[in-house]
């Protein structure tokens, strides 16, 4: 933790998160961690933000000059209408994970996808640029991560949830913004689209713990070694799906990154620093994976 003694304690810059419930973030942890390692005085805290006082607590960023805040459920779309300007990427994907406050004036980031496109470059050698991609699920971290693969370049994007309606919604309004063919299909259809797919990410809840005796979301039947398989669940680090992922040889890369760089791209946005990826990444996994 911070060693408080070391600085001005009158200058300390303080960030943090609105959530609601907040208390299960492993982000206090990352980012007062990474503040310390680059000797910043800087401060991260948890704030229980109900949803009626949401436009009340965004004010305050101004009032109290807080440099800027993370945004989790239920906040990220809410709080678009509190805040100055949208980055691109919040604009398209309609949420908001990051706030920057620059001298009163609050700038809506999502760093989501940024983060899972990082993480994705860091982990492996995945160029979106003329490549096909499965998403399965179509709820909030599909849509950031949709977007986000169509602003890389990516040439064919197909999505699938138990809800069909909802997969098409989503495709459709990708469609409309953005110069990509995506596609709804069926789970039934996943058979006829995988021998062709270069990157598959399960968006959905299944595999997580404590529930990580279930089936995976893709049958590895369905998987083969060209292509990348990410799984946004992180807990358990090896979930059913990346274990199907290794027994057929392709690689698979965990949620942990997507959840890690998001918060990096958030350091680096509130201090202008090259944030500690390292000690960030063990202070997830010792929030995380403790025996
Ligand atoms: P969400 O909004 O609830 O979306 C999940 C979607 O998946 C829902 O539309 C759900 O449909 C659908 N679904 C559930 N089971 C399915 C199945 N077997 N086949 C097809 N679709 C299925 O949740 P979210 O916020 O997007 O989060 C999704 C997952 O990503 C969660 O596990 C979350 O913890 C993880 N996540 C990770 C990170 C990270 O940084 N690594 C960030 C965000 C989220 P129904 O609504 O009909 O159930």
């Amino acid at each position: 933790m911070q060693q408080f003694s070391e600085f001005n304690l009158a200058e300390t810059k303080v960030t943090g998160i609105f959530g609601y419930p907040v208390e299960h973030s492993l982000s206090p942890q990352m980012h007062n961690q990474a503040f310390a390692a680059l000797k910043l005085n800087y401060n991260y805290l948890p704030f229980a933000v109900e949803p009626d006082n949401l436009g009340q607590a965004v004010e305050g960023i101004r009032a109290l000059n807080i440099k800027g805040v993370n945004v989790t459920i239920p906040h990220k779309q809410k709080v678009i209408p509190y805040l100055d300007q949208l980055t691109e990427e919040a604009e398209l994907i309609g949420a908001v994970n990051t706030i920057e406050n620059q001298a009163g004036t609050l700038i809506g980031h999502n760093t989501d996808g940024r983060g899972f496109i990082r993480s994705l470059k860091e982990e492996s050698d995945f160029v979106a640029a003329g490549k096909q991609a499965v998403i399965i699920g179509a709820g909030g971290a599909a849509r950031a991560i949709a977007f986000q693969l169509a602003l890389e370049g990516l040439n064919k994007l197909m999505i699938t949830d138990l809800d069909f309606e909802k997969a098409e919604n989503l495709s459709t309004e990708i469609e409309e913004q953005l110069d990509l063919s995506v596609t709804a299909i069926k789970q039934q259809q996943l058979v006829e689209v995988m021998s062709d797919t270069d990157l598959v990410v399960d968006a959905t809840p299944v595999g997580m713990h404590p529930n990580v005796d279930v089936d995976p979301v893709v049958e590895a039947e369905l998987l083969h070694q060209e292509m990348i398989v990410y799984d946004l669940v992180y807990n358990p680090r090896e979930t059913v799906l990346l274990k199907a992922a290794e027994q057929v040889g392709a690689e698979g890369i965990s949620g942990l990154g997507m959840l890690l760089y998001q918060g990096v791209i958030a350091f680096e946005i509130w201090t202008g620093k090259e944030a500690p990826v390292e000690k960030m990444r063990a202070a997830l996994e010792s929030g995380l994976y403790q025996e």
